[in-house]
């Protein structure tokens, strides 16, 4: 059995911890919910760490001069430095994080398609793009996983965020201890998945091990650590993912019965047409794992990135 490491998350804090919202209420989801049990959270409001309590008149985002500012329509407030030096000084402080789950369509908050007014006063939005709070995270953290929870809905996106949280965790675990031979370990059983996500920079990983006598380990650690990241931010579309699929299948294909491949190759259709999961495809190659004592595979992690109780249930288009 795998053991997983709990992925450390920064949340909005209005989702599922307190009712922080402007107008005093808090954000249900049964998937944060879920992931408590698994997940050492580190909830944050930047609205009310910014003293514009609770409940509060609403704030929006407007273009002034080309610049998107963060204002309080009602009290005519400017908010744009104070959130822009709150983020800056929150993220500083932030050690040793997996990432992060945003509250959608926020204009402190959101990641994308928040809506940018051209003026406070009533007016039709003339654009959209990202809260600010939101802003200083992907400009200060460029490859932490960054989502909000309403894309997290999505099985696909939900996928693939697991997979970055828990794969970083799992470094972070191991880089406490620099030592080389788990580092080793690490990426072997990460090949498939490292090869489905990218394998240019896989490569240049492996590279890093191969060359080791030349590194300080803190220095080998940093920058393996900073490919993984890089790596990890970029999913693997179905192609790849399909690739890999099939470099696994062929460890198996003269142990099959034409009916079983013929079933594996149907799951991969439609996992190519967008009406499977990837999940169900290597749930079947899991099976095989299992039944035909496949070590090398059982190790891979491309077959379990994240704890099976997180198994996504929803839709799976992007
Ligand atoms: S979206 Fe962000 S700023 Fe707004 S209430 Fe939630 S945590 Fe606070």
């Amino acid at each position: 059995m795998r053991e997983y490491h709990n992925p450390r998350l920064v949340i909005s804090k209005c989702i599922e911890f307190e009712s922080c919202r402007y107008n005093g209420q808090i954000i249900s989801s049964a998937f944060v919910k879920k992931l408590k049990e698994n997940v050492d959270f580190i909830p944050v409001c930047p609205e009310v760490e910014i003293d514009l309590g609770i409940p509060r008149d609403p704030i929006r985002l407007v273009e002034i001069d080309g610049k998107v500012n963060l204002i309080q329509p009602s009290t005519d407030k400017n908010l744009t430095l104070d959130m822009e030096n709150f983020s800056k000084s929150f993220l500083k402080s932030l050690s040793d994080v997996d990432g992060f789950i945003l509250k959608n369509k926020s204009p402190s908050c959101g990641v994308k398609a928040v809506r940018i007014y051209p003026y406070p006063e009533n007016s039709r939005p003339k654009n959209d793009g990202k809260g600010l709070f939101a802003s200083s995270v992907f400009k200060n953290c460029p490859f932490t996983p960054v989502e909000d929870e309403g894309r997290l809905r999505n099985l696909q996106i939900r996928e693939d965020f697991l997979t970055a949280i828990y794969t970083l965790a799992d470094f972070r675990n191991l880089k406490k201890r620099l030592k080389i031979k788990e580092l080793i370990d690490f990426h072997s059983q990460n090949k498939f998945l490292l090869m489905a996500y990218n394998q240019k920079l896989m490569r240049e990983m492996g590279n890093l091990i191969g060359n080791q006598k030349d590194y300080s380990k803190d220095y080998l650690f940093r920058d393996y650590n900073k490919l993984l990241a890089q790596a990890l931010s970029n999913p693997p579309e179905a192609p790849s993912n399909i690739n890999m699929l099939m470099h696994a299948f062929g460890y198996f294909s003269d142990k099959l019965n034409h009916q079983e491949k013929v079933f594996f190759l149907d799951a991969i259709e439609k996992y190519r047409n967008g009406i499977m999961p990837l999940l169900v495809c290597l749930n079947l190659l899991k099976s095989w794992v299992i039944r035909f004592e496949e070590d090398y595979l059982a190790n891979q992690t491309f077959f379990q990135a994240y704890p099976p109780d997180l198994m996504p249930v929803t839709t799976i288009s992007r």
